[in-house]
């Protein structure tokens, strides 16, 4: 039991929430499902907004049409179903002897939330209905008995949860504040508090969970926030360092003959943005630091071509290298463009998927294992094999955020560390890529080669289907090819979109293209059911292919310029932008129609963004506009712990102090060894330590 005599003040923190007073077994097991257990997660449960009690009126002073808040005692609330899924629901308050009537349309969960007798604030629009006062769906905030709003104040307001109501979070939080908050150990050092203007722990805490103004609530937040970033970015740096401490890699030396003769390999001259970034990358590789990059660059700005030149380099250097795709359709076609390149070079090339059957397989790992293969090609079966590489110089991975960061580990080789790049087509806002890969060095192709056709994108609805037809099947008949996308079923289940596909097969085919060879190609498909399907797509003994979000990745088939997307308003942005990608790749121009009917405003604006721009790097931004900061690129796929409190959008300016800040304090002790940061220090291994794989800091 939490005997707070007898322990020590962490053991203190961690009493479970049950044991704390006005909790017990029930209200735990609820609070569970906001991962709250400790007395600790409740003082760090932070309000996600505060309601401003500064314009608490009585009833009586309201005015019509001028939001306000007021305060009183729930007479009655009434419920009437008007029509299918359709229904109003009222409660009346009473202040002294005043009436005010919140109303709420269509909104029947809410039905469950309030009961006579309640003490609640209200805040909303007043309107005169008849000599009553109403507010349509206004703010509700129910009192707890025992709480006393008033005046001169912040409530603040916390994320809930079943059977936990707003009054009730607070004064629980407040409660652990109270008991527990005394035993709380500072983690920045006071000269480095002063120094940053920044509150202290307590005080902080204080001031986020009772502010008495607005400035002290920002104030108290920033704290958090700030420091929440500088853990974050400890984490990123201390991991730098100990990468770049091991020294580990091999070597992979660029001389000016090297260079000439890769060049002489590939089919075109390569931009100036792929210049720089093989400059960049033939900086890294000839280090025995392992190279750790991110590459990023829009869909079809020859990201491939770069990764080539890499390999090429690494063979050339007499090491081995490894090339990862997300999916074996992708996999199998970065197997075939290096083929053809290599056709007259003695580069030797394994492909390992999941098709291979067990003896293949086992040939092949063999082989890399003797040195017999110089590049090794694949999916995630590479990672999820156990192989070792004879001289393993270098990793690429393709499409990066398909995979988790952490996976890279997996890789190993006899003696020696590889170096990764690691390439992605969703250009990430660049406070997310400092946020998220502050540990890797970036590299960015911004402009596409040239000869590079734009494509015109129209969002339609249905009435102007027959007239787009028309025109996909002209430019069939021209000679072009085309992808039809059937539409998501089901967000989180991407696979699970065959009826789609099916469906929409059937309909194409009996109708609007029947005079044209089509095919389906979706994610249940065995992959080389699905390579097959690819390959005769390439050679252009198929049209149209009927898919799901398979090919939105990399697929790269020239002639294929005609896009047809369905029910787009439920993609993403980097979704339809990534799908757009397949269709801007060769000498004619593209053609995408978007039908879509986008029913709130967020589908809406993507939208239109999405119309209004070819450029990734800006949709992207709009994109991490819109999400805001619940989905964070991939964030929770990469194994990263969620931000409580920063949010990288919003936050950028900190970010980057934190950042600057965090790599001053490793430049002079890079492990954070020195007393002063030594509860700094146990704080980022406990947060990132795991996720980030920082090794034992002694
Ligand atoms: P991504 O960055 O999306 O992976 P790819 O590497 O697949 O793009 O390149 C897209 C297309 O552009 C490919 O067909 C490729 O052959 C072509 N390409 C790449 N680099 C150049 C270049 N320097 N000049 C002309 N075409 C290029
Ligand atoms: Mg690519």
């Amino acid at each position: 039991m939490s005997d707070s005599r007898a322990s020590t003040p962490l053991q203190r923190l961690r009493t479970p929430v049950q044991f704390l007073k006005g909790v017990g077994p029930q209200r735990a097991e609820r609070l569970a499902k906001l991962q709250l257990y400790t007395a600790l997660d409740l003082i760090f449960f932070f309000p996600r907004d505060y309601q401003d009690l500064l314009e608490i009126v009585p009833a009586d002073d309201l005015k019509e049409d001028e939001p306000a808040s007021i305060t009183g005692v729930i007479e009655d609330v009434d419920f009437r179903g008007t029509g299918p899924g359709r229904s109003v629901l009222g409660v009346l308050v009473r202040d002294n002897q005043s009436y005010v009537r919140g109303v709420w349309f269509n909104q029947c969960f809410l039905r469950k939330r309030f009961q006579v007798g309640q003490h609640v604030i209200v805040s909303g629009r007043p309107r005169l209905q008849g000599n009553r006062w109403e507010m349509a769906h206004p703010v509700v905030d129910i009192v707890e008995p025992g709480e006393h709003p008033e005046g001169g104040k912040l409530l603040p307001i916390y994320p809930l949860t079943e059977g936990i109501r707003q009054g009730l979070m607070r004064k629980m939080v407040h409660t652990a504040l109270d008991t527990h908050g005394s035993d709380l150990e500072e983690v920045l050092p006071d000269s480095f508090l002063k120094q940053h203007e920044l509150l202290s722990v307590h005080d902080a805490l204080n001031k986020i969970h009772r502010p008495h103004s607005r400035e002290e609530m920002e104030a108290a937040r920033k704290r958090f926030i700030y420091q929440e970033l500088l853990v974050l970015q400890l984490a990123m740096s201390l991991r730098k360092h100990q990468l770049n401490e091991r020294k580990s890699a091999l070597p992979i030396p660029v001389d000016f003959r090297i260079d000439e003769r890769i060049r002489k390999l590939l089919p075109f001259e390569l931009t100036e943005d792929q210049n720089k970034a093989i400059h960049e990358i033939c900086h890294d590789l000839n280090r025995t630091i392992p190279m750790n990059r991110l590459l990023q660059g829009d869909v079809g700005t020859g990201k491939t071509m770069v990764s080539v030149y890499a390999m090429l380099a690494a063979v050339a250097a007499k090491t081995q290298a490894a090339l990862m795709a997300p999916t074996e359709v992708l996999a199998k076609q970065h197997a075939r463009t290096l083929s053809k390149l290599l056709s007259h070079a003695k580069v030797r090339i394994g492909v390992l998927t999941g098709s291979l059957t067990e003896k293949e397989r086992a040939k092949l790992l063999a082989d890399v294992a003797a040195g017999e293969i110089d590049l090794l090609i694949g999916t995630q079966a590479i990672i999820a094999t156990e192989i070792t590489f004879q001289k393993l110089g270098l990793v690429i991975i393709d499409e990066q955020h398909k995979f988790g960061v952490r996976q890279r580990a997996a890789l190993r080789s006899a003696g020696n560390d590889p170096h990764y790049l690691v390439m992605t087509a969703t250009p990430i806002p660049r406070t997310v890529a400092l946020g998220m890969f502050g540990d890797l060095d970036i590299s960015t192709i911004r402009n596409a080669p040239p000869g590079r056709q734009s494509v015109s994108t129209y969002i339609a609805e249905d009435e102007q289907r027959a007239k787009w037809w028309d025109f996909f099947r002209k430019k069939l008949r021209e000679g072009r090819q085309g992808y039809v996308i059937a539409p998501l079923v089901d967000e989180t289940n991407r696979d699970d979109t065959l009826g789609g596909v099916e469906q929409l097969l059937e309909h194409l085919a009996n109708g609007e293209l029947e005079e044209f060879r089509l095919e389906m190609l979706h994610g249940r498909m065995p992959p080389a059911e699905k390579d097959a399907v690819m390959q005769r797509f390439a050679n252009h003994e198929i049209d149209v292919l009927i898919a799901t979000t398979v090919v939105e990745v990399g697929v790269d088939v020239a002639n294929a310029v005609l896009m047809t997307i369905e029910s787009g308003e439920r993609f993403g942005l980097a979704q339809l932008h990534q799908l757009r990608g397949r269709i801007s790749r060769g000498k004619h121009p593209g053609y995408l129609c978007v039908f879509a009917n986008p029913a709130t405003d967020a589908s809406r604006e993507r939208l239109e963004a999405f119309a209004g721009t070819t450029d990734g790097f800006e949709l992207a931004e709009v994109d991490f506009k819109l999400r805001g900061p619940g989905d964070l690129f991939g964030w929770k796929q990469h194994g990263m712990p969620p931000l409580r409190i920063a949010d990288l959008q919003r936050d950028g300016e900190l970010l980057a102090k934190a950042r600057e800040d965090a790599f001053s304090i490793t430049d002079s002790d890079p492990n954070l060894a020195g007393a002063k940061w030594e509860k700094l220090q146990r704080m980022v291994m406990i947060r990132y330590g795991k996720s980030l794989e920082i090794g034992d800091l002694g």
